[in-house]
């Protein structure tokens, strides 16, 4: 009977145990008083049945014994004192097994209860870790179940928060990089962005489309494998500085079938909160139409820049060119010593030829006269039509004497010319000439034109058809005064 009602103690011990409403401090605290409660209800019960007897072993022993007592009511007495004997050790013996009954029970059920809860808590953790395992390898949908509201409970508690927190997360980077990709689809450039492990992590459809490839394939790989090793070593440079955490602007360009393509490209670092590079972003615009514009450009305008130094009837420079070179060269003659000449040309009565056969024939007279100087010359000579019928020649490492020599034979084979004007008529003229020697005394371009006009125009006052040199004819204001 005791043994049933213990067993019944015990059984709804074990339900309040294992009910999940209960902490595992709660739990495991029950498991260790249950036993004791049960032993001391247990004392409790024998020390009643111990007092029940020995109030009934009292009461006989305050039985007064009368001096008449008849053989039957002796035999009666005597069996009642052998009955609370009886009584006594069957008390007694009922202790001992329920005692060891109950101690045998409880430390089965100890057991039993510990080894269940160890089983379902070590289950639940097994379930916790089994469910992080999935949740850190990317299985994001994983069913966290909470059975309990114990520790274990507010464990897998956690762990639904934080795959709610990861999901939330992934989702709003899932919808920023869709929205990323539209808005960097839409516009005309292309763009990625790479770690500081060199490995894309965003590329747009047009930085794809670059490589013949597309987002998904990009993304992940090693810069290196998109862009392959030729385009990588000439960009190394600009990726070491960006990861070091400056910005770059350089271009770039692509040779294929279809020709050139060039590109601005844009590195710019993402620096996080630790003031350390996580990586870059490309930002490249295809500047091909522009940059052929501008190659268009530069080529038209230095065509130009040449056309405004040629003389358009002759072919040959003209006054800007003489005096830009004229300077160059007095430049380089008072840095290096060198010798330099100049020859001041002019057609001797021009204006009779024009007068005479038309202003056309004067025209072929100068083309003609332009295209004898020209042949007549070193190529390192700069033949340049001065104004009108009036032609100047610098002479580059030319002393004096020779180019006193060079001017009497230009001088000669303008004398000898006969030019055809038509197919009736041949013109003969002259020209004079006056030459100068650069002298580091001069001041500068201009005091030695000066010097080979004057000479030029002695010739003419001399008669003309002849070669005048300056030597004699510095003049006292052309001189740099030495201090
Ligand atoms: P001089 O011997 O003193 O130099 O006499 P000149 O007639 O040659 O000199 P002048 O300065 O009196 O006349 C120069 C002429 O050259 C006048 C001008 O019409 C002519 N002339 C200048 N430029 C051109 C040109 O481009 N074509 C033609 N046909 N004639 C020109
Ligand atoms: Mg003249
Ligand atoms: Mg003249």
């Amino acid at each position: 009977m005791l043994i049933v009602k213990v067993l019944l103690i015990l059984s709804r011990a074990r339900k309040a145990i294992l009910l999940k409403r209960y902490t595992l401090k709660f739990k495991l605290l029950a498991l260790t008083i249950i036993p004791l409660l049960a032993l001391l209800i247990l004392s409790g019960y024998e020390y009643l049945q111990v007092k029940t007897a020995a109030n009934e072993m009292e009461q006989l022993a305050n039985t007064q014994i009368p001096l008449n007592i008849n053989q039957h009511e002796m035999y009666y007495l005597s069996n009642q004192w052998k009955n609370a004997i009886k009584h006594v050790e069957t008390i007694e013996y009922d202790t001992l097994i329920n005692g060891i009954s109950l101690s045998f029970l409880t430390v089965i059920f100890a057991l039993l209860i510990n080894s269940i809860i160890t089983r379902k808590i070590i289950q639940q953790i097994n379930g916790a870790t089994s469910i992080a395992n999935k949740i850190s390898r990317g299985k994001r949908n994983v069913s966290v179940n909470i059975q309990s509201d114990d520790e274990i409970g507010k464990l897998l508690t956690s762990l639904r928060q934080m795959q709610q927190s990861i999901r939330t997360a992934e989702n709003l980077q899932k919808e920023n990089e869709t929205q990323l990709r539209l808005v960097t689809n839409g516009i005309a450039a292309l763009v990625c962005y790479i770690n500081n492990d060199e490995i894309y992590q965003f590329c747009n459809i047009h930085y794809a489309t670059r490589y013949n490839s597309t987002p998904e394939n990009i993304i992940g790989k090693k810069v290196v494998d998109i862009v392959g090793v030729e385009k990588y070593n000439q960009i190394k440079d600009h990726i070491d500085s960006v990861l070091q955490g400056g910005s770059r602007v350089f271009e770039s360009q692509d040779v294929s079938h279809g020709g050139k393509t060039y590109y601005s490209a844009n590195f710019v670092p993402n620096i996080d909160n630790n003031q350390a590079v996580a990586g870059y972003f490309v930002i490249s615009y295809d500047i091909t139409k522009h940059k052929l514009n501008e190659l268009a450009l530069k080529r038209k305008s230095r065509e130009l820049e040449y056309l405004s130094t040629i003389d358009a009837l002759t072919g040959v420079h003209n006054r800007r060119f003489f005096i830009e070179k004229m300077e160059d060269e007095v430049k380089k003659s008072k840095r290096y010593h060198n010798n330099l000449s100049v020859l001041m040309l002019d057609l001797d009565h021009f204006k009779n030829i024009n007068d005479q056969y038309g202003h056309s024939a004067g025209d072929e007279v100068l083309k003609s006269v332009s295209k004898i100087l020209k042949h007549s010359l070193r190529t390192t000579d700069i033949v340049t039509r001065y104004g009108g019928e009036e032609f100047s020649i610098v002479l580059p490492e030319t002393h004096l004497d020779d180019a006193v020599k060079v001017a009497e034979k230009l001088r000669y084979i303008i004398e000898v010319a006969h030019i055809p004007i038509n197919d009736q008529n041949k013109i003969d003229f002259t020209c004079s000439i006056g030459v100068a020697q650069y002298n580091p005394q001069m001041r500068n371009s201009e005091t030695l034109l000066a010097i080979a006009d004057e000479a030029l125009y002695r010739a003419k006052r001399e008669g003309r058809n002849r070669v005048i040199q300056s030597t004699s004819l510095v003049p006292e204001f052309a001189l740099d005064k030495v201090e």
